[in-house]
């Protein structure tokens, strides 16, 4: 299983996902995203070579499609059909990226990040209140650690403590 352990490099991961969705929105070009992909990995503390590797390799893809389509704008009708071809692998990638990513999300949340001291509160059975920005917000996981959807602050999860009990 891939995991990240620091929550530094859990918001390198979100804004990874930010630029992917930027791009699914046509709001950034695929150069712009393979920049600021390489970037963000880049910066990434906790992340091991293998992840790294899988990483690399999916961008790769996309980099290779990108300086193809530089090359191919001056080139004539029969390649539209693997102008299609590319567009597709390009989504692919990008859809592929979000799952990596939403996974490793996902795997940091279950286990306890120790260098995090906050908790959160619980209310009752299905409210937490963030202890960063004292928001309350509605969620049932019985994960490690929680995520604010305000304040986007980790905290650990009340409700796992009990279950160990
Ligand atoms: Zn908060």
């Amino acid at each position: 299983m891939d995991v990240i352990s620091k929550e530094y490099d859990r918001r390198q991961l979100k804004l990874m996902y930010e630029c992917l969705l930027s791009f699914q929105n046509k709001q950034i070009r695929l150069s712009e995203l393979i920049g600021s992909l390489e970037f963000l990995l880049s910066a990434m503390e906790s992340i091991n070579k293998n992840l790294e590797n899988k990483f690399l390799n999916e961008i790769a893809t996309i980099d290779l499609i990108n300086s193809l389509e530089i090359i191919k704008e001056t080139e004539d009708k029969n390649l539209q059909f693997n102008k299609k071809e590319s567009y597709e692998l390009v989504d692919k990638t990008v859809v592929n990226l979000k799952k990596m990513i939403l996974d490793l999300l996902t795997n940091y949340l279950k286990k306890p990040d120790l260098k995090i001291e906050e908790s959160a509160i619980a209310v009752d059975a299905r409210w937490l209140i963030c202890s960063n920005c004292n928001d309350a917000w509605e969620s049932v996981s019985y994960d490690a650690m929680v995520e604010c959807p305000k304040c986007d602050q980790v905290c650990h999860n009340p409700r796992y403590k009990k279950l160990k009990k």
